[in-house]
């Protein structure tokens, strides 16, 4: 078999830890089978080195970023590299242009255009473990790229994809797909299989557990997704195409996301086309509006209030600014998450959503923005509300049980 695993930056969070992923690597190997590894930077190097950025810019170039955050799974790749040679298995270590992993140019966010696996095949026929640095590319001109957070799983993904591998096993500090983030409900139960679409909009919505890009990559390559935990031998979830005649659970489970931030642009000229130029000034900034709200207007004007992620408030300001005649004024809000219920049930089902805003009313939570789909139902709320009401709907769709 040829399987690829992927480390996230908690498997390889210190030395020992690497040395463990080592003897896992070796285990998997003595076995008889083929292994390609991709590696996330140690837990915490890739804030570390935003924060360096931030010191001297707010908006630091996004070539220049890619250059400086590519360099964390770089480190964890040689020294696993290294570590398993001294553990007698030959390994070689690769970059992600090593590896063949061709990108667009959107810097920091890139898509993964195309894998040419020749260099890595060459060493996997040699009996070498191949150690991919995750999360990065190179793009047409040569430049570093890298894939947006949590980017090493849609490296492993689509590095299983051109190998045609077996399964793609995504280790990490849990040791599987819960019906919650299990740090927040100790309830949540561990699934033994969830389908793609699911799995695809716990991920968008929040359950950092898998990149959301990476879901879709393995749903449109048929990539067999496990995920497990590096820490334990404990079975894992496994990730794939929702088989005929399974009964489609209404909740499957409810993720919350904190990286939310509310902007309320005030006194909006009330002409037709400036929400379209808003808007596509911040797409071309590469600024991904999630849920919209425009009140009626009185007098000529109106509000308009939309969701970013908070990670990209700095942008999105410098972006409105320029606005600035149009516009009466802005407000800043990033005490905002939020949390969304999912199942594939709820397409033939009424009623979901009144259960939900039910529940936190119950608990006096004010809901400022909803938004659903056949499958979801996301709202935003004040963030200090966010585990309260991740138990709150957890237990009043009966996840628990
Ligand atoms: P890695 O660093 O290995 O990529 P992550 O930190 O990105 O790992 O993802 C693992 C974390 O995802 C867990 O520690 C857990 O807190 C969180 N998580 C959120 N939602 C879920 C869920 N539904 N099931 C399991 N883990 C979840
Ligand atoms: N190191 C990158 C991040 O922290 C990519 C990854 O870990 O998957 O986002
Ligand atoms: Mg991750």
């Amino acid at each position: 078999m040829l399987i690829v695993h992927k480390y996230g930056g908690t498997s390889v969070g210190s030395l020992e830890r690497i040395e463990n992923v080592a003897s896992r690597v070796a285990k998997a190997k003595s076995e008889g089978n083929d292994v390609v590894v991709v590696v996330s930077a140690m837990s915490g190097e890739t804030n570390k080195l935003i924060a360096y950025a931030n010191h001297f810019s707010a908006t630091p170039s996004k070539r220049e970023m890619d250059m400086l955050l590519s360099s964390g799974e770089r480190v964890t790749a040689a020294l696993l590299a290294i570590a398993l040679k001294e553990n007698g298995v030959d390994a070689i270590a690769m970059t992600g242009r090593q590896a063949g992993i061709k990108t667009d140019n959107a810097h920091m966010y890139a898509r993964i255009e195309s894998i040419d696996a020749s260099a890595m095949q060459h060493e996997i026929a040699l009996g070498k473990v191949v150690v991919v640095a995750g999360f990065q590319g190179i793009t047409e001109d040569g430049s570093v790229s890298t894939l947006g957070r949590g980017g090493s799983d849609l490296s492993a993904v689509a590095i299983a994809g051109a190998l045609n591998a077996d399964a793609c096993e995504i280790y990490s500090d849990v040791d599987g797909i819960y019906t919650t983030d299990p740090r927040i409900e100790s309830k949540a139960k561990k699934m033994d299989f969830i389908s793609y679409d699911e799995m695809l909009e716990l991920a968008s919505l929040g359950a950092k557990v898998l990149q959301n890009r990476s879901v879709e990559l393995a749903k449109k390559l048929k990539v067999k997704i496990v995920a497990k935990s590096s820490f334990s031998d404990a079975e894992g979830t496994i990730i794939g195409e929702e088989e005929e005649g399974m009964e489609a659970v209404l909740v499957s489970g409810i993720a919350l996301d904190r990286n939310q931030a509310r902007v309320t642009i005030r006194e909006v000229s009330d002409r037709p086309g400036i929400a379209a130029e808003i808007f596509t000034k911040l797409a071309d900034e590469q600024i991904n509006v999630d849920m919209i709200i425009q009140n009626a207007s009185s007098a000529g004007m109106t509000n308009l209030g939309f969701t970013i992620p908070q990670s990209e408030l700095a942008g999105a300001k410098a972006v409105i600014e320029a606005f600035d005649h149009d516009i009466g004024g802005m407000d800043l809000d990033d005490s905002v998450c939020k949390v969304s219920v999912v199942g594939v049930g709820m397409k033939s089902h009424a009623g979901v959503a009144a259960t939900a805003f039910s529940a936190l009313a119950r608990e006096n939570i004010n809901i400022e923005m909803i938004s659903t789909s056949e499958i979801k139902i996301s709202m935003i709320i004040a963030e200090k509300y966010a585990e309260l009401a991740v138990r709150t709907l957890h237990s009043v769709y009966n996840l628990d049980k």
